[in-house]
């Protein structure tokens, strides 16, 4: 399958990688018209106010609200597909969840953490970078992980969002699980 990395900001070519390794085929999308040619979109991690503006300057709120395409949202890409976000209004709202962004706390900025993801496995490393988490799963959205009881995976139907950093380890098992079970599953024919 083909699969696209929104590549306007973020870890581009790593989650190529994971992309690679699971053997599929890994494509950055910088246009709109990309969009047609691909069977899912990873969302990166960066900046999500920034990113928001650059999706706003290219049209991709548009071109992804009114798309079918099955999305996996990765840390600020999570916060982009969330339907509530904290103090702020959803953008995507894709995934029925409510985020907060920043929320585990200044003194711990970036850590790791050993996750047990419900579907995936019980030993995956997860990297998160002044993350978000997810305050509430909402009707639909199936919670797959959590640490210190902060929500940081859910699943629904086409989409996948998680806090952290998946691309950063050599790990690429969610990344495979997101083309194999989900994109397998919701991709257009
Ligand atoms: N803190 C960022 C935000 O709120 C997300 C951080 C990340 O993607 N690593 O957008």
């Amino acid at each position: 399958m083909k699969i696209g990395v929104l590549a306007l900001q973020g870890a581009v070519r790593e989650h190529i990688r994971h992309i690679e390794l699971s053997g599929h085929e890994g494509v950055p999308v910088k246009k709109v018209e990309q969009l047609d040619d691909i069977d899912g979109l990873i969302i990166p991690g960066g900046e999500s106010t920034t990113l928001r503006r650059l999706m706003d300057l290219y049209g991709f709120k548009e071109a992804l609200e009114s798309s079918s395409l099955p999305m996996f949202g990765t840390c600020a890409g999570l916060i982009v597909l969330a339907k509530d976000i904290v103090g702020e209004a959803g953008y995507l709202s894709k995934l029925n969840v409510t985020v907060e962004r920043n929320s585990f706390g200044r003194q711990v900025d970036s850590f790791e953490a050993e996750l047990d993801i419900k579907g995936i496995a019980s030993d995956i490393e997860g990297v998160f970078i002044r993350a978000p988490h997810i305050t509430e799963a909402h009707e639909g959205a199936t919670v797959l992980s959590t640490v210190e009881d902060k929500i940081v995976a859910v699943e629904q139907a086409r989409y996948l969002g998680v806090s952290f950093h998946p691309e950063l380890t050599d790990d690429y098992r969610v990344t495979q699980y997101f083309i194999d079970h989900i994109v397998a599953k919701y991709k257009e024919d």
